[in-house]
């Protein structure tokens, strides 16, 4: 019989405690950094202040010795001359050749909403968190990588190699004036980056290796116009839209519950593949609100859903798609006069990095290193950025590792935790000395 192999504390390497010292002395800086990203209100949409917050990080990141570019995504959903849509790449090459370390944040957020009882774009410090819109989601990500990147320059400024920061548009709606469109022209493929870490907020410990795949579509039932008090002389597509409904109730839903995914998915629930019904419209249009005027009499001859399919690793778009139709056939078979369309709206495909790749092993050292655990490893139930980098700059050596804790991302009173940031930015100085020192 063979023992067990005995769990022992990972042995620290050379520059770990330099890199605890020094991220310790920058808690000031840390904490004033990301104030000063909360107070810049990048509201998307419609896409404020990104100049803005590009050339303040950009003019940091200058005196730290990077060459920075200011891109305009010109021409990308949203971008207009009121509100283009600006990119921050900014590099530090090292005395030597060497693999190039890349950290991505989106510097976006979301709306506001309602419930705030603390100032959304105040920066305000109690105890050991900062409140406010993108704290968590992901500004506080994006200055403790900074703070890692700037303490390991002053520890190890003849590094091999080289180390980017990137602040990208638009993540928050889909990223295609920001990592999309960066990574068509080149800026994500493996010839240039190396290892690439996006600071969202999964939490100091666990590493998060991508993400479901996405499908949304438009299914369109169809009838035929009449008089309300004779139906009969008309077809009701809502009618024909419940039955779609219906259909999907005692066979789809049941069906999906069965399948799951062998991806790491968190929450639990999001192990399986998920239907939502973002959407659904018949007949004539809504009344304006406070409005008066009484309905009119007519059988809706065209009733529409948009649904939300989120997809796993383990299934193909091409069958995804084919289930949903054999739905509707299903229905056409038992309803005469039935006819219907469907119209793809969005894909992505899911995305899930190996957890042999060189990025997640040195991140979990690192990990292990500073909290004395090993890291969990979770996939993503939506999407984020991590899509263009892989299927557009084809880089799979990609991960997402950040501070703040995911549920307060576009609530209110959103907070990120100061030592959280600290013990990340430790790690994310670690990687760098890891693979670049
Ligand atoms: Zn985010």
């Amino acid at each position: 019989m063979t023992q067990p192999p005995e769990a022992h504390p990972p042995e620290p390497r050379p520059h770990d405690a330099a890199i605890a010292r020094d991220i310790a002395a920058r808690r000031d800086d840390l904490v004033a950094l990301t104030q000063a990203l909360i107070r810049i209100p990048t509201l998307n949409p419609p896409g404020d202040c990104y100049l803005e917050i590009c050339e303040m990080l950009g003019e940091r990141l200058a005196r730290s010795g990077f060459t920075t570019e200011l891109l305009r995504a010109t021409g990308t959903p949203g971008d207009s001359d009121s509100h283009p849509r600006w990119n921050l790449v900014a590099r530090r090459e090292g005395g030597r050749p060497g693999p190039c370390v890349h950290f991505n944040g989106h510097h976006d957020v979301v709306e506001v909403g309602h419930g705030w009882t603390r100032d959304p774009f105040g920066g305000q410090v109690e105890g050991d968190r900062i409140y406010g819109r993108g704290s968590a989601d992901m500004k506080g990500g994006l200055a403790a990588a900074v703070i890692a990147a700037e303490a390991f320059l002053s520890l190890c400024p003849d590094f091999g190699g080289a180390i980017e920061i990137s602040a990208t548009a638009d993540e928050e709606t889909g990223g295609y004036g920001g990592v999309a469109w960066l990574a068509e022209r080149g800026y994500f493929s493996p010839d240039r980056v190396s290892h690439v870490i996006i600071p969202e907020p999964l939490g100091k410990d666990r590493i998060c290796l991508g993400h479901r795949g996405v499908w949304w579509a438009e299914i369109e039932t169809k009838g035929r116009i009449a008089h309300g008090s004779m139906p009969f002389l008309g077809d009701s597509a809502i009618r024909h839209m419940g039955a779609v409904l219906a259909e999907m109730e005692a066979t789809l839903f049941p069906a999906l519950a069965t399948r799951r995914t062998a991806m790491p998915v968190v929450p639990e629930g999001a192990r399986t593949p998920t239907l939502n019904i973002n959407a659904i419209h018949g007949g004539e249009p809504e009344p304006p609100e406070g409005s008066t005027a009484l309905p009119a009499p007519v059988v809706p001859d065209r009733a529409r859903i948009i649904i939300d399919r989120r997809w796993l690793i383990e299934e193909a778009l091409a069958e995804v798609k084919a289930e949903v139709a054999a739905v509707m056939d299903r229905v056409q078979a038992r309803r005469p006069g039935f006819r219907w369309s469907m119209r793809d709206l969005f894909e992505v495909a899911p995305v899930m990095t190996d957890r042999a790749a060189p990025v997640v092993t040195t991140t979990a050292a690192a990990i292990e290193r500073v909290l004395g655990r090993q890291p969990g490893y979770i996939v993503s139930p939506g999407t984020y950025d991590q899509k263009h980098i892989d299927r557009i700059g084809r880089m799979q050596n990609c991960i997402a590792y950040g501070p703040g804790h995911l549920e307060l991302a576009h609530q209110p009173d959103e907070w990120v935790g100061i030592a959280d940031m600290e013990d990340s930015a430790r790690v994310m100085a670690m990687v760098l000395a890891d693979l670049l020192a």
